[in-house]
C-alpha cells in the first residue's frame, strides 16, 4: 500500500470541504502510521484501548489520538492523559468516568468526546438513540462536567452496498446533530462535527455532511486479524 500518496488523495479530495480524515490505523504497526505521520497525517483512531497504549508514546507527540471502538468504564483511566478525543461515547455513565479520569490526570484541555448514536441495524450493539442523547444533555450530572467537551455526533452506518439505505443513516445522523446543536449547543462553536463515513462509502457520507470520515483500508490496506 502506498500510504503516503492515498493520504496524498485524501487531503486533496477533502480540500474544498471542511472535512477532516482520521486515519484509522487499527492493527496496523507504528512504522506505518509513522509513514502516513510523515505524509502530513495528525488525526488517527483506534478503536482498542489495549492497542492504542501500546503504539502512543512511541509515536509523535502531536498526533491526536482518536478512540472510535467501544470504550469499557475500568479502561477509561489508560488513556485519559493523553487521548484527544473519544468519538464512542454512549452513555452518561462513560462519559462521567471521562469526566472524573481527565481531572484527575491534570489535564490542560479538556477530552473532546463525541456522542456515537445508533443510525444502523441490529448488527451494531453500541450507540445512542437520539432522544437518549437529548436526555444525556439535559442531565444536571453532564451539565456539571467541566473537564470534557462534546463536539458532536458519530454513526456508524449499515455494511451495505445498498446507497439510498446508507443515504438514509446518514441523514439521520445529520438530523440528529441539528436537533442537538440547536437545542444545547447554539452559542457553542465547539459542537460542530458528524463523523460518518468509512472506506467504503466516505464519498456520500460528505455529501451528507460528514465533517470528519473514519478511513482504514483506503490508507493502510486491508486488515490481516491472524497474523
Ligand atoms: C475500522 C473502523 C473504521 C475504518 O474502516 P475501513 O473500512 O477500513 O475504512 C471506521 N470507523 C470505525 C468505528 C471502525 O471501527
Amino acid at each position: 500500500m502506498r500510504i503516503a500518496e492515498n493520504i496524498q488523495y485524501f487531503e486533496e479530495q477533502l480540500k474544498s470541504s471542511n472535512c477532516r480524515l482520521v486515519a484509522v490505523s487499527k492493527t496496523h504497526p507504528v512504522e506505518k502510521i509513522q509513514e502516513a505521520y510523515d505524509a502530513g497525517q495528525r488525526l488517527f483512531g483506534e478503536n482498542k484501548v489495549q492497542e492504542l497504549v501500546d503504539k502512543q508514546p512511541a509515536l509523535p507527540q502531536d498526533i491526536a489520538w482518536h478512540l472510535i471502538g467501544h470504550l469499557q468504564t475500568n479502561k477509561v483511566k489508560y488513556i485519559a492523559a493523553f487521548i484527544d478525543t473519544i468519538q464512542s461515547v454512549d452513555s452518561l455513565k462513560l462519559l462521567k468516568e471521562i469526566n472524573k479520569r481527565a481531572a484527575q490526570a491534570g489535564r490542560s484541555t479538556p477530552v473532546n468526546c463525541m456522542l456515537q448514536i445508533s443510525i444502523a441495524d441490529e448488527e451494531t450493539k453500541f450507540g445512542m438513540a437520539c432522544e437518549e442523547a437529548v436526555a444525556l444533555l439535559q442531565s444536571e450530572e453532564y451539565q456539571r462536567m467541566e473537564h470534557i467537551r462534546i463536539t458532536g455526533v458519530m454513526g456508524i452506518a449499515t455494511n451495505t452496498d445498498d446507497e439510498d439505505k446508507l443515504r438514509q443513516e446518514f441523514v439521520c445522523l445529520r438530523d440528529c446533530f441539528r436537533k442537538l446543536k440547536e437545542s444545547f449547543f447554539s452559542d457553542s462553536d465547539y459542537f460542530k462535527e458528524i463523523s460518518m463515513g468509512m472506506t467504503s462509502d466516505w464519498q456520500l457520507a460528505l455529501q451528507e455532511g460528514s465533517t470528519m470520515i473514519r478511513v482504514g483500508s483506503g490508507i493502510f490496506g486491508s486488515r490481516n486479524y491472524n497474523k
